[in-house]
């Protein structure tokens, strides 16, 4: 006979884990079926996220951007090295120890909330009942079903992963050396972070774009400046560029393509494949499965995450939107506190965005294009680090913070920033947004000094063009 819960979750990425633990905290009676392992076989939750995403992806960008400031401005602020050396077996051995930790620490939520954990592929058969296949076989009916089975990477014709020469985004950070010259595909947000950590640690480094617009996610103002930053460093990005083939051969690849200007080659090293990931549904459901998919093959959902059918609902990367983590974790705790009987929502227009460069990128709400484009008139304030006394102490004050306020109600509509711990900077303008705060409210907060946080209230003192730290203060430009 089957076993029977009350919320069965199908993938234990940072969606799925935090609907099992909040509706485990809730009273439900909860198993959660997740099919990581790793390397060596084990299984491991966390998913994407903690395995092969943000946390292994950061280990490597915070120690190699240790290095690589170090290396570049050490002498200027009085630190001279005998010699600086990098050990990549022990950085790859940092990143592997804190992602095993945390791995391991969701294991230890797991048990500590009273979630069942089966290690095992789950398949949603009729009647919400999930079969499980792998070391254990068995079935088990619940009242509830929740998908988060994640994503995938995408994968291209004319430069089909090998899992030597060319890698996806996992494969990229378990490179044993650094590859003198590296090839990324794509100039996004994987491509950007990846290809950084490698140029820091001395690689060459050439994106090929196929966009003729660079980070066209981002506010326009933003994007400018980050590539002008990047180019700056070093990393070769070129737009517009269409890959047509990559040959592998003597240890190298060699990528042709095309551009504006005709065709080209380039030989490297070793090639990342970076242009998206797609929603992963392979084996998720039966082959004679009602689960309706949308048009570009995600899980559709409505507002609340419900699929069609009953009692089934789909959280993550699996379901639209942007394909971050923190995104997926609060559809995991609405979907649990809803199945509970709350009437809990997710604010889909305050999800802010990060690209953990250096300078970092990040932002939250509407650009100023896309305001444009609706027609919405506002006001823009900005202010520049180079005039932030916390960023010139900390040798870091190239970008900008920039607030994007309603013309006629005041209303925060977004906020954009380039520059030093922008990451974390991004969290009081979300938290701002997320009150309905008037950037007179960002004015009237007092803010620390000396921090970088000042950036975002002078941001928001010059929409009303009273600046206090910038020789000509700007009047907030209206923006129609
Ligand atoms: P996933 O994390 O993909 O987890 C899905 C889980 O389900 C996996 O364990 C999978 O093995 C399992 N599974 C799949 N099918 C089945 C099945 N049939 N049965 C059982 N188990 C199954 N996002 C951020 O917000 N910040 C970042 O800094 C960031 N950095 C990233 C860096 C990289 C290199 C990558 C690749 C992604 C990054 N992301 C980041 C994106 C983030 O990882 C994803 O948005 C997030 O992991 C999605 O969570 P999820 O729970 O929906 O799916
Ligand atoms: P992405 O969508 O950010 O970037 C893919 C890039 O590849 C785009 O610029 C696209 O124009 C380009 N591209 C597509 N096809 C191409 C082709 N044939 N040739 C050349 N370029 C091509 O996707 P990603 O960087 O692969 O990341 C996947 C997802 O993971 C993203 O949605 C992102 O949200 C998430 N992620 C988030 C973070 C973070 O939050 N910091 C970090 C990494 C990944």
């Amino acid at each position: 006979m089957a076993d029977r819960y009350d919320l069965v979750v199908i993938g234990a990425g940072p969606a799925g884990y935090t609907a099992a633990i909040r509706a485990a905290q809730l009273g439900l009676k909860v198993v959660c079926v997740d099919d990581w392992q790793t390397a060596s076989g084990e299984p491991a939750l966390g998913g994407t996220c903690l395995n092969a995403g943000c946390i292994p992806s950061k280990a490597l960008l915070e120690t190699s951007e240790l290095f690589a400031h170090a290396r570049d401005h050490g002498p200027t602020y009085g630190l001279k090295f005998k010699e600086l050396l990098l050990d990549l077996t022990a950085m790859l051995a940092h990143k592997d120890k804190v992602v095993s930790e945390l791995t391991r620490g969701i294991a230890t939520l797991f048990q500590a909330n009273g979630v069942t954990w089966i290690s095992g592929r789950g398949k949603l058969l009729p009647k919400n009942i999930v079969e499980i296949s792998g070391k254990i076989q068995q079935q088990i009916e619940s009242e509830y079903v929740i998908l988060a089975s994640g994503s995938v990477p995408v994968g291209l014709k004319s430069a089909p992963f090998d899992g030597q020469r060319i890698v996806d985004s996992q494969g990229a950070l378990e490179f044993k050396e650094v590859p003198p010259r590296l090839g990324v595909i794509g100039a996004g947000v994987i491509g950007l972070e990846l290809g950084s950590v490698w140029h820091r640690l001395g690689a060459e480094v050439v994106l090929l774009e196929a966009q003729e617009t660079f980070l066209s996610m981002a506010d326009e103002q933003i994007a400018r400046e980050a590539l002008k930053q990047f180019n700056a460093q070093g990393l070769d990005i070129r737009l517009g560029a269409r890959v047509l083939e990559s040959k592998v051969e003597n240890n190298s690849v060699t990528v042709r393509y095309q551009d504006k200007n005709g065709e080209h080659t380039e030989q490297v090293d070793k090639l990342i494949v970076a242009v998206g990931r797609r929603s992963n549904t392979a084996g998720l459901m039966a082959d004679d499965s009602k689960l309706l998919l949308d048009e570009w093959g995600f899980v559709h959902v409505d507002e609340y995450c419900r699929t069609n059918l009953p009692k089934v609902y789909a959280v993550g990367d699996l379901v639209r939107g942007p394909m971050l983590a923190h995104k997926g974790m609060e559809e995991g705790v609405m979907v649990a506190e809803r199945i509970s009987g709350r009437e809990t929502k997710v604010n889909y227009d305050v999800v802010p965005s990060v690209i953990y460069t250096h300078p970092e990128i990040a932002w939250v709400g509407k650009t100023e294009q896309a305001l444009k484009a609706a027609g919405t008139t506002c006001r823009s304030g900005m202010f520049p680090f180079a005039a932030n006394g916390r960023a010139r102490a900390m040798g870091q004050a190239a970008g900008f913070i920039k607030v994007l306020a309603d013309f006629h109600t005041d209303r925060v509509l977004g906020v954009h920033l380039i520059g030093p711990h922008c990451s974390e900077l991004v969290a009081p303008a979300a938290l701002a947004m997320s009150f309905g705060a008037s950037n007179e409210d960002i004015m009237l907060t007092m803010f620390a000094h000396p921090t970088l946080s000042e950036a975002l209230h002078e941001a928001s003192l010059a929409v009303a063009g009273h600046a206090i730290h910038m020789a000509q203060p700007r009047k907030g430009t209206i923006k129609q």
